[in-house]
């Protein structure tokens, strides 16, 4: 009576994204972990992954910029105009994890490894034009595995303006021709900060139609009329998403587009709000490679109590704080403007009244770094400032510490308010982009919510929300354990972001 039907069979054997089964290329100027500066390489390392997982044959195409141990040269010689000028490129392909990564290589990318994004305007932006018509031809010319992935049900997804010419390309120089009819682009923004501008003049490295020009030209009051590459993606690509639902409604606000929020809402139709995965491998309590010595410990869902006082108590000793039952308030990241480390600094006062510990952990600023040595001296039975880039101590004060204040003046995504949940402790951060749609407030008469999330980037709202939180750290044990009890169950994973993503392919696939 439990013999398996031949439907139910064949639904065994389909894979996750069923029917939706796609070719997919992810084009972006760094991938982890080959290349990275930021989010953007760690999104290029691992939502491919998360869509292979799910059936698709998926593929990266980043540039070469160092000598990598597994890529192998795989003979293929192309050549694209860049301001005119054939240049030559060879592909390198190594298959890992189920993915086709493929590395351009050209004299220009060399040497960049740890320089990305260096040069002036102009070299960046010859870079850039070779990777999207190098990344283009990929499924014409590369074999993967044998054979190549043709441009029949497939799907480009360009990354930041630095891929979002891709998309351009696609239609001038093959879509408009007839060429790679079911073909389609999404274009994701990380970061609207950085556009891709220049002078007007700047439109013929790209050697596209003339008539292309009116995609590129921007007019705003601080840049008057200029050249801008996001402009022309946003507008040309199929399908747009953004880093989180917020982000994706901030950028269609005077204040929060950048210039470019009319462009948005002219084109918001093809806008959604993706909320980036984490590394579920990496960024694990239970696994976790940092927590198994210097007297920290791995914990789960069922023993995170004794888990987490255990890494607390490790985290004062390693510190050289006192080792006592205190809450601890970290906060990790870029000492920036964006992320309101000013604000923290004119709540500082407020916050050493109260018995606490407090862990800095960032570098940045030269001022703002001084700021945390500051600190330190001033309160160093309460506070340590760390300056410096440790990726050690940043996976120990999230497991050791009972809060994380992240009080973004604008926030894409964000990390590190996820990675706090899924290690149990409380998010209080500023509403805005990513923090407003991942840490929702906590409500004590439903016992639901994340943390504590605050309306605007002022000292005064931070505290205030501090405040709250530390009542209720001290005296609402239960509500305490109940929010990080939430935090610790939600799926953050890359495998959730990727059903959304499929999503968004679909939809392109079947625009016209
Ligand atoms: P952004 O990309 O704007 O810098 P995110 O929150 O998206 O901010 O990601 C920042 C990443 O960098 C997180 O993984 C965070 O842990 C890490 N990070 C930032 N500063 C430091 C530091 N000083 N030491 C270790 N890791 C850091």
């Amino acid at each position: 009576e439990h013999e398996i039907t031949p439907e139910q069979e064949k639904e065994e054997s389909l894979p996750l994204a069923g029917v939706n089964v796609m070719n997919v290329i992810i084009v972006a100027a760094e991938c982890a972990p080959w290349s990275k500066t930021g989010g953007l390489g760690d999104v290029a390392g691992a939502l491919p992954k998360a869509l292979a997982r799910r059936g698709h044959r998926v593929m990266v195409v980043v540039p070469r910029y160092g000598e990598y141990t597994e890529p192998q040269a795989t003979g293929v010689h192309k050549h694209y105009k860049v301001d005119g000028q054939d240049m030559d490129v060879t592909y390198f392909h190594a298959y890992i994890d189920g993915v086709d990564f493929v590395f351009i290589d050209s004299p220009i990318f060399r040497h960049r490894q740890n320089d990305i994004y260096g040069g002036n305007r102009q070299d960046i932006l010859k870079r850039m034009i070779l990777l999207c018509k190098a990344a283009i031809e990929v499924p014409w010319h590369v074999p993967c595995g044998g054979v190549c992935y043709g441009d029949g049900n497939l799907v480009f997804i360009a990354n930041d303006w630095h891929t979002a010419l891709l998309p351009v390309y696609l239609k001038a120089n093959y879509r408009d021709h007839g060429l790679m009819k079911y073909t389609r682009s999404v274009l994701v923004i990380h970061n609207i900060a950085h556009q891709g501008r220049g002078p007007v003049e700047d439109f013929s490295f790209t050697s596209l139609p003339e008539h292309y020009i009116d995609l590129f030209k921007l007019y705003d009051p601080v840049g008057g009329e200029h050249f801008n590459i996001f402009a022309a993606g946003i507008k040309t690509a199929d399908q747009v998403v953004t880093v989180s639902r917020g982000y994706s409604w901030e950028l269609k606000t005077s204040e929060g587009g950048w210039g470019l929020n009319e462009i948005i809402n002219e084109n918001d139709w093809k806008f959604r709000g993706i909320v980036n995965g984490i590394d579920t491998k990496d960024w694990n309590p239970e696994v976790d490679i940092h927590l198994k010595s210097d007297g920290y410990t791995n914990y789960s869902l069922e023993t995170f109590k004794t888990g987490k006082a255990k890494c607390k108590a490790a985290l004062q000793q390693e510190l050289g704080l006192a080792v006592r039952e205190v809450p601890i308030i970290a906060f990790i990241g870029r000492l920036d403007h964006q992320k309101g480390v000013d604000l923290i600094a004119e709540a500082m006062h407020w916050i050493v009244g109260n018995d606490v510990q407090v862990i800095l952990l960032g570098t940045g600023r030269p001022d703002l770094e001084e700021m945390l040595k500051k600190f330190e001296r001033e309160h160093h039975e309460k506070v340590r400032g760390w300056v410096g880039f440790s990726v050690k101590m940043a996976h120990r004060i999230t497991a050791g510490a009972d809060i994380l204040m992240m009080p973004s003046r604008f926030e894409p995504c964000g990390l590190n308010q996820l990675y706090a949940m899924a290690y149990g402790t409380v998010p209080v951060v500023h509403a805005v982009g990513g923090l407003r749609d991942t840490v929702r407030q906590f409500d004590p008469y439903s016992e639901s919510g994340y943390g504590w999330a605050f309306d605007r980037a002022e000292s005064n709202q931070l505290i205030n929300a501090l405040g709250n939180c530390l009542k209720t750290y001290w005296n609402y044990k239960d509500s305490w354990e109940g929010l990080q009890r939430r935090g610790m169950t939600q799926d953050l994973s890359w495998d959730n972001a990727a059903v959304q993503y499929e999503e968004v392919l679909v939809a392109a696939k079947y625009q016209w």
